[in-house]
């Protein structure tokens, strides 16, 4: 028997599964060949390592230990978007366009003019849109603060990205 028959043949050998013949072809393998003798003492050292592991016995009220606590645990806050912040903004954006209007910082009327132009080159019916805003200031003031709206939302929202990498959690009333 060369060593690779009879490390093949150790486990079943300790076992006391091998017939009379292999045992004592393995016996008599291990009695000339350190190598194999050696490998056969590491393991039987390892299976009574193995036999001397204790398991570890849960606790009997493990489970329901586990689950009061859970149950104990406040509840995660629901994500809900704070409408109030949205509605101040707006307003305040209202607030801006008519103050500047108000003292004449913004030319209203030669803005929704130049957007009338574009609207006609572009071969839009946003000019007629324009010139009826033009009779009526309130439209005028709408179509400019939807414009500074968008415009800030996007400043906003680039500079919140990069500078305040929480703000919009937070703005959705997450808990962090
Ligand atoms: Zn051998």
């Amino acid at each position: 028997m060369n060593c690779s028959a009879c490390s093949s043949r150790l486990a079943a050998y300790r076992d006391g599964d091998l017939s009379r013949a292999d045992a004592r072809l393995v016996s008599e393998h291990l009695a000339g060949c350190s190598a194999c003798k050696a490998l056969d003492a590491r393991m039987r050292r390892v299976d009574a390592a193995l036999t001397r592991i204790v398991l570890i016995e849960p606790a009997p009220d493990f489970t329901a230990t586990i689950m009061a606590k859970i149950a104990a645990m406040p509840s995660p806050a629901r994500r809900r978007v704070v409408w109030p912040w949205f509605a101040a903004y707006v307003f305040a954006t209202w607030a801006v366009v008519a103050m500047l209007s108000a003292l004449h910082v913004l030319n209203l009327s030669a803005i929704v003019g130049r957007i009338g132009g574009f609207a006609g080159q572009a071969g839009v019916a946003l000019e007629t849109l324009s010139r009826l805003g033009g009779h009526f200031h309130v439209a005028d003031v709408a179509a400019i603060a939807v414009a500074i709206e968008i415009i800030l939302l996007a400043v906003a929202a680039t500079a919140g990205r990069k500078y305040l990498p929480r703000l919009g959690s937070a703005l959705l009333g997450a808990r962090s």
